[in-house]
């Protein structure tokens, strides 16, 4: 898990956007055409993991949450999710570990230098089964979609960011077209919503069909 060097974080906040994420700082002019995904590297010097994604990201995001793996003095991880069928591991795969095994997003990470590679949901039920986590920042591929909001953003609180810099923090997320949400954005919170109706409505009808028979 990134380590947050949070003096510095605390101290380093006057408005600079590399302390919210490095790449907040400079954001990349949007990717004309298709882009096909690319590879995400770990940070060893010495055989780094590679995965490689065979698709394009959705829903890239910042997030304050204290689990995601953020590059050191980041108040937020920045993270997307793809399919999972996309997603394979490809060189030093033997270095993988799940940081944290009772997490619902199993987050695969490089055991010698602690960066997240994929996060994996193993719960056919949740919202996203199916989708995998991954950092674009991992790669040196151009035109991964770029993040569009940031999400839990109170969280950092947990880290000890000062309360009262929360309106200043919020204002510089808007000011580089990140609009801040305390959970996630109000579109995967529907999904989340909707899913949860469906799955409540088919529990529903197995146990109507399990009082018929
Ligand atoms: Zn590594
Ligand atoms: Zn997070």
């Amino acid at each position: 898990m990134g380590r947050i060097d949070r003096d510095s974080v605390l101290r380093g906040f006057d408005g600079q956007s590399r302390v919210i994420h490095p790449r907040a700082a400079k954001r990349e002019a949007p990717h004309e055409g298709a882009f096909g995904g690319g590879h995400l590297s770990c940070q060893c010097q010495d055989s780094p993991i590679v995965v490689r994604v065979d698709a394009q990201v959705q829903h890239n995001h910042l997030c304050g949450c204290s689990r995601c793996w953020k590059p050191d003095g980041a108040l937020f991880s920045q993270i997307a999710v793809v399919p999972r069928e996309a997603v394979a591991v490809v060189e030093n795969g033997d270095k993988l570990g799940v940081v944290d095994p009772s997490s619902v997003i199993r987050r695969y990470a490089c055991r010698d230098c602690g960066v997240h590679m994929v996060g994996r949901i193993e719960t056919p039920s949740h919202s996203f089964y199916g989708l995998d986590f991954v950092h674009t920042e991992l790669s040196k591929d151009a035109g991964w979609a770029a993040p569009t909001f940031a999400a839990y953003v109170s969280s950092v609180l947990e880290t000890g960011f000062p309360a009262d810099q929360m309106p200043f923090l919020r204002a510089q997320l808007r000011s580089l077209g990140l609009e801040p949400y305390d959970c996630l954005s109000p579109d995967l919170m529907d999904v989340i919503s909707h899913h949860a109706y469906f799955r409540s409505r088919s529990l529903g009808r197995r146990e109507m069909a399990e009082v018929a028979s």
